[in-house]
């Protein structure tokens, strides 16, 4: 059995592993990175956010293509080579992950594609793909950052092809003339809307009153609506009880608050079942630690990234909600940056969470809904982009954008948007939210015009009564 010693093992290469494995090298750490594909990139770049933002950006040209017959421009009904559209997906993913591989071996980090397995707090046990034997790997540190797969439902998740999760969707098998999708979160509406727009007749059902339940009424209100004007039909307080694998589909029943006349039985051609993500907190051996896993399923870890085992650390979807690539970045640094002695901690202000639908939704820092909850006073300035030139010429007014401010200090503690680009958008309010800004610092800061940036400063106007696209003044 081979042995092999590293300063730092990496368990894990999605954009929480590789980030933390590159970072380590770059301030001199030798480091070797474990993950059972050909090159990092995890579920992020694999079967995640990359592959699925490919297919939004195919759904978004097919439905501005449509948009464009009330400008008087027709490109008549699109042709689909599905084919080529997984083509396409594979391209971005083979291109990002070859490339993101390429880097770590300009930094002379040891790639090891296969599994780990701890053996002790010093030691992995490492069975190279292909291989039958394990090898072992001793280290000083290890950063677990094993990620997180799709929940499933008893009962519902049943063994067929035609019951898709995220992963089984983004393979894109074909469209398929109906689709159920059970869960009206980030996965359910973004890729109900990839095949709503491929041409599917898109349902999707939510258990709770309301899609995306974690974000604000007023700024979901605005998606909602086209969400419901894309798909058949959204269902909320509606949870499926069955599904069973009919002759000519699946054979769904739900329960809960259905329209009039809608019969408790259809069917469907498939299901994607997108109701959450679960921990990959069962890393082999980790009993053989003092690493300790919550009864929620994830690992606990200290401010630093800690473990309970004085030379694991972890990061990522494994420690905590949000399960979102750029937390888990960033908890690499935090962690690499403990290992090397330094004080430090995460506990960032402002993680921004994005909806990549059309509009897309976005916020970051306290929302309305959290300061309701935390009983906090808080003023909350809207603007709507019907005032917005740049949506206009867009023909896109759906869209608003909020400040959550604190009306003593007049500080920026939390951003919202819902309209086109609110992705790219958000990041300006993170920068408000972590800089300390107020909302006469907003106000001051000239932004282009025309652009859709123009609503953060017009939100922080309107603030004080003085926003110059809508009238209203500050209440006495
Ligand atoms: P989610 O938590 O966003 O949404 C799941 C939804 O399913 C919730 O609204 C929940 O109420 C509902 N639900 C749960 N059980 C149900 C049932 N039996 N019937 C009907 N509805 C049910 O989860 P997701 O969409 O699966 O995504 C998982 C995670 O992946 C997200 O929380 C997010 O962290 C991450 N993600 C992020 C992005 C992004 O950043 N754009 C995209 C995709 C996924």
């Amino acid at each position: 059995m081979a042995s092999l010693q590293t300063q730092l093992a990496v368990v894990g290469a999605g954009p929480g592993g590789y980030a933390a494995a590159f970072y380590a090298a770059d301030r001199g750490l030798q480091v070797s990175l474990i993950d059972p594909a050909p090159n990092p990139g995890g579920v992020c770049l694999y079967r995640g956010c990359i592959p699925s933002k490919a297919l939004l950006h195919v759904a978004d040209v097919l439905n501005e293509a449509k948009h464009a017959e009330s400008w008087g421009v027709s490109f008549g009904q699109p042709k689909i080579d599905i084919d080529k559209v997984r083509a396409f997906k594979g391209k971005v993913v083979a291109q990002l992950t070859g490339g993101v591989g390429q880097v770590g071996r300009m930094r002379k980090i040891n790639y090891i594609q296969g599994l780990a397995e701890f053996a002790d707090p010093r030691t992995l046990k490492i069975t190279r793909e292909g291989q039958k034997s394990a090898e072992t790997l001793g280290f000083e540190h290890a950063i677990v950052a094993t990620g997180s797969r799709p929940a499933t439902v008893p009962g519902l998740s049943i063994d067929s092809p035609r019951v898709m999760d995220s992963t089984a969707a983004l393979d894109l098998p074909d469209v398929p003339k109906s689709l159920l999708v059970v869960g009206g979160g980030y996965i359910g509406l973004e890729l109900g809307t990839v095949y709503a727009a491929l041409g599917s007749k898109v349902t999707v059902v939510e258990m709770t009153g309301g899609l995306l339940p974690g974000a604000d009424r007023d700024l979901v209100n605005i998606l909602a609506r086209r969400v419901e004007s894309m798909c058949e039909a959204v269902l909320l307080n509606t949870k499926v009880v069955s599904v069973k694998e009919g002759k000519s589909g699946l054979s769904v029943t739900f329960e809960g608050q259905l329209p009039e006349g809608m019969p408790k039985e259809r069917s469907f051609d498939r299901v994607l079942v997108s109701v959450g993500r679960k921990p990959n907190s069962a890393v082999p051996g980790l009993d053989k630690t003092a690493v300790k896993v919550n009864q929620r399923g994830f690992i606990d870890v200290d401010p630093a990234r800690r473990t309970a085992e004085p030379t694991i650390y972890a990061i990522g979807d494994v420690v905590g909600e949000p399960m979102l690539a750029h937390k888990a970045s960033h908890e690499a640094r935090v962690a690499v940056e403990a290992i090397l002695g330094e004080r430090v901690a995460f506990e960032p202000l402002a993680i921004p969470a994005v909806v990549f639908t059309d509009p897309e939704l976005a916020w970051c820092g306290l929302t309305e809904a959290d300061a309701e909850r935390e009983k906090r006073e808080v003023t909350v300035t809207r603007f709507p982009w019907g005032a917005s030139g740049r949506a206009i010429t867009l023909d896109r007014t759906d869209g608003m954008t909020k400040l959550v401010i604190d009306p003593k200090t007049e500080r920026v503690l939390g951003v919202g948007i819902v309209g086109r680009g609110a992705g790219e958008l958000i990041s300006e309010g993170v920068l408000a939210v972590e800089m300390g800004a107020n909302a006469t610092d907003v106000k001051l800061s000239i932004h282009p015009h025309p652009t859709l940036s123009e609503t953060l400063m017009e939100s922080a106007e309107v603030f004080f009564g003085q926003a110059t696209h809508v009238f209203k003044p500050k209440r006495k």
